[in-house]
């Protein structure tokens, strides 16, 4: 597809030098309209319709944060050795130590998981007994509460406190006060 550009006429002295030129020998010259005619590509007054068009709203391609690109190829060798870099890998963890109550590993300065947890089901165990004992929620007294379990019996400073039985061996890390 092909377009007509049409401009005017240009200044009057080239145009008269023009004519000179190219008025055949011996007849009159043409009317002088259009002056000058080039052919081009409609792409070219597409590409002018595309420019009009931006001024008036943003394109599609204004919204994109362009980011940069890398020019060349870094090697495998130089990405190994970012990736692998000694900051980047994982540490090692030289405070491990044995839990002196049921041997499992752990943390020096935290609790045993494992520890934890059995403490976890006790303490829950105890509660579900004293809501038994209660019969519904807000009617918990206001004495102390004693948790005494197989083979023990309430000393002198527990009296008047409120007792709950387990009918279990009182674990070792479970120690009275
Ligand atoms: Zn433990």
């Amino acid at each position: 597809m092909a377009a007509l550009l049409v401009f005017p006429a240009p200044l009057p002295l080239l145009r008269r030098l023009l004519r000179s030129c190219w008025a055949p020998p011996g007849g009159h010259s043409p009317p002088w309209a259009p002056a000058l005619a080039i052919q081009t590509p409609a792409s070219l007054l597409e590409h002018v319709e595309e420019k009009t068009e931006s001024e008036e709203s943003p394109s599609f391609l204004d919204s994109i944060f362009w980011m940069a690109a890398p020019k060349s190829r870094r090697t495998i060798e130089v990405n190994r050795c970012r990736r692998r870099n000694p900051r980047k890998l994982i540490k090692l963890k030289r405070n491990i130590d044995v839990c002196p109550q049921c041997g499992n590993l752990k943390q020096k300065h935290i609790l045993c998981g494992y520890c934890y947890e059995k403490v976890k089901k006790e303490t829950y165990a105890i509660r579900k007994q004293m809501g038994v004992l209660e019969g519904g929620p807000h009617r918990a007294p206001t004495v102390e509460t004693v948790v005494l379990y197989d083979g023990e019996t309430p000393r002198d400073k527990d009296e008047g406190k409120r007792i709950i039985e387990r009918n279990r061996k009182r674990p070792s890390w479970f120690t009275l006060d």
